[in-house]
């Protein structure tokens, strides 16, 4: 069975330039961010270039094959770019301009023979599929880095249109398409026309689920982390724990000495930046598996795993000493806090983690007790 490829060029048109006008529409209400701008200008000039050819035969070959032909280019390489805005990878407009400039109007150069356009529909056809398999990349590149679900269905969307624009190389290069008869002349085209056109309209979509998807990431992280650290708050440290495979676990209850009196003779501001400069010194010490939490005020949780209390309470001293280095560096200051940790490990495979926050907890106020400023290990752990 024949499709008619001009309906289809059609309706792909319609369905690009409404598209198009949605995406516009949404960038103007300021909500989404500057991708939607590019997108929607991306499919509004695939749906203007594809309205050109469509007309073929019915107005002069400078708009159908000319102005349809550079337009369809430019809307296929402002849509790669659109994804790369979208990845908040730097776009520079002007190497954008330059880019379709220099893609798009070589176009002109083929020959403008009506009747015989295949070497053109390779070029325009090369293009494109060029165009998926950057936008395939950009996809998975996203996917890996975000973990956004979305971002894999996306960049699947365009591994068979990449498939299809190569088909439609080959056939214009063997000289199948692009005859005298443009629009019926092979049902493969057709077919591959039509199935094009879904595809156009799912990425529009899969594009929407995947800011849905990153807004979702970023809220989630927002309320887990402290806004003025950038560490894990509680809620967060709770939904790191408990750990996947069951290991032995060091706690350390941390908590700054002389907080109070920082605040009162220097201000708050200093005070939150001597809470800023533990968080800097305390994610210095660990490893990229444990983790720090801001439980509240001045006091902050370690939970470092597999750990034996000798080590733990090593990076405990560690902690403690490089801290008080880094306030010492602090210009102008009269209260120099300092750190008081308390650690508990636990060696069980099973750990009760509020029963381990108990113990480090006891260490920590035993830490205060005998003087402050300096590290304790629960009753029954021995130190190094
Ligand atoms: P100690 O040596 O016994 O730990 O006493 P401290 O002076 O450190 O006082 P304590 O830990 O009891 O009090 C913590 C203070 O931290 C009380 C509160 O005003 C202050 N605080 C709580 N949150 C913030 C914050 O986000 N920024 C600042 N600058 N201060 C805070
Ligand atoms: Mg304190």
């Amino acid at each position: 069975m024949i499709l008619d490829l001009r309906t289809i060029y059609v309706v792909s048109a319609m369905t690009c330039l409404v598209l198009g006008c949605v995406y516009l529409a949404a960038y103007s209400t300021g909500r989404f961010g500057r991708w939607p701008a590019w997108w929607g200008v991306a499919n509004f000039l695939i749906g203007l270039g594809t309205l050109c050819v469509s007309l073929r035969n019915f107005v002069p070959a400078s708009v159908s094959l000319d102005a349809g032909n550079v337009l369809t280019i430019a809307g296929y390489l402002l849509t790669f770019f659109a994804i790369r805005v979208f990845a908040e990878r730097p776009v520079d407009k002007r190497y954008c301009v330059l880019a379709i400039a220099c893609i798009s109007l070589p176009v002109l150069l083929f020959t403008v023979d009506p009747a015989r356009i295949s070497s053109r529909l390779l070029y325009v056809s090369a293009v494109c599929c060029l165009c998926d398999l950057a936008i395939l990349r950009e996809g998975v590149v996203i996917y890996r880095r975000e973990k956004l679900f979305s971002a894999g269905l996306l960049a699947w969307l365009y591994a068979p249109t990449a498939a299809m624009f190569l088909v439609r190389c080959l056939l214009a290069a063997s000289g199948q398409i692009g005859g005298p008869g443009a629009f019926g002349d092979s049902p493969v085209h057709g077919w591959m026309g039509a199935t094009a056109v879904v595809f156009l309209a799912l990425r529009s979509v899969v594009v929407v689920l995947m800011s849905a998807e990153r807004n979702r990431a970023k809220l989630i992280d927002l309320a887990h982390r402290d806004p003025l650290t950038g560490v894990l708050n509680r809620s967060g440290l709770a939904q790191h724990l408990p750990f996947k495979q069951p290991q032995s676990l060091a706690l350390l209850a941390i908590d700054i000495d002389g907080f109070k009196q920082l605040n009162d003779q220097h201000g708050h501001a200093v005070g939150d930046d001597m809470l800023r400069l533990f968080a800097g010194v305390a994610q210095t010490a660990l490893r990229p598996g444990d983790l720090l939490s801001r439980q509240g005020g001045d006091e902050f949780v370690v939970v470092l795993k597999g750990m034996t209390a000798a080590e733990a309470v090593q990076i405990a001293e560690g902690m403690r000493q490089a801290f008080s280095a880094a306030v010492a560096q602090m210009p102008g200051l009269t209260v120099f806090p300092t750190l008081s940790i308390g650690v508990a490990t636990s060696c069980k495979a099973e750990t009760d983690f509020e029963h381990l926050l108990r113990k480090a907890d006891e260490a920590l106020y035993a830490s205060k007790r005998h003087g402050r400023d300096r590290v304790e290990a629960s009753a029954g752990e021995q130190a190094a």
